[in-house]
């Protein structure tokens, strides 16, 4: 079991981030991080951090080639490392590594903050139950995401058609992941969540770390729930004693 300690701003948490993956959205968690620490904290206050940054591009092709054992390996390595260096708790700043939670869970002492969580509490905050969820092709097709949100939740999770999947996913990968964003892909996105809505989505969860480089609230008729930003801001609450 992991064990918690207490943490407070006088005694705030080394928060653990494993990213990379790609390093466009780590950059976003990095900000964010640092944001919301100094909201709450005011002058030049900042969160203490340690961060495992992966070549996205060795990530890639395991995850492309379905190698989900190596890929569990690389992640414990990289947990580990970050327990060794001190870190308090985890960040996993990804949604499709989480397919690989369980290995961290399994490889080190300290607890992993898994990124359904914060975003399906906010969900359930705002009285929302029926939700769209973008992600790649692995958040969205497989069970390990989906089913958190459904088993531990209560959630009703509608997923975009093969045709609106594929087109999600190639965004991701051929585009956000390499820094690019473009104005053709912000038009399919709104379609697709559209498309979504029309469904009987009453909100939208952005999960893939990348998406909130390409939409926001006015790409949107429903509420988007953004897994960056939801886990970035977690992580601070429990860094600095929520
Ligand atoms: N950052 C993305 C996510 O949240 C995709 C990149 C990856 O496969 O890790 O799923």
């Amino acid at each position: 079991m992991p064990h918690r300690r207490h943490f407070s701003p006088e005694r705030p948490a080394l928060i653990g981030l494993i990213g990379g993956m790609s390093w466009e959205s780590s950059a976003q968690y990095y900000r964010l991080i640092n944001e919301a620490v100094r909201d709450r904290l005011g002058g030049v206050a900042s969160a203490r951090t340690l961060m495992w940054s992966f070549d996205f591009a060795r990530i890639e092709a395991l995850q492309h080639a379905g190698d989900w054992d190596a890929l569990a390996g690389q992640m414990a390595d990289a947990a580990r490392a970050l327990q060794k260096g001190g870190a308090d708790f985890l960040v996993l700043c990804t949604n499709t590594m989480h397919r690989c939670a369980w290995a961290i869970d399994a490889a080190v002492k300290i607890p992993l903050l898994h990124i359904a969580d914060p975003t399906a509490e906010a969900i359930r905050a705002a009285g929302l139950t029926r939700v769209g969820l973008l992600g790649t092709a692995f958040t969205m097709e497989q069970d390990f995401y989906r089913g958190r949100l459904e088993d531990r939740f209560g959630l009703d999770v509608l997923i975009p058609d093969a045709e609106d999947r594929a087109v999600v996913h190639q965004i991701i990968y051929r585009e956000l992941v390499t820094g690019q964003v473009l104005e053709t892909s912000r038009q399919a996105y709104r379609e697709v969540i559209a498309r979504l809505a029309a469904r009987g989505a009453q909100a939208i969860i952005l999960g893939c770390t990348e998406i909130m480089l390409l939409v926001g609230e006015d790409d949107s008729p429903v509420p988007l729930f953004d897994t960056t930003t939801l886990h970035a801001r977690a992580a601070v609450e429990r860094a600095l004693g929520a």
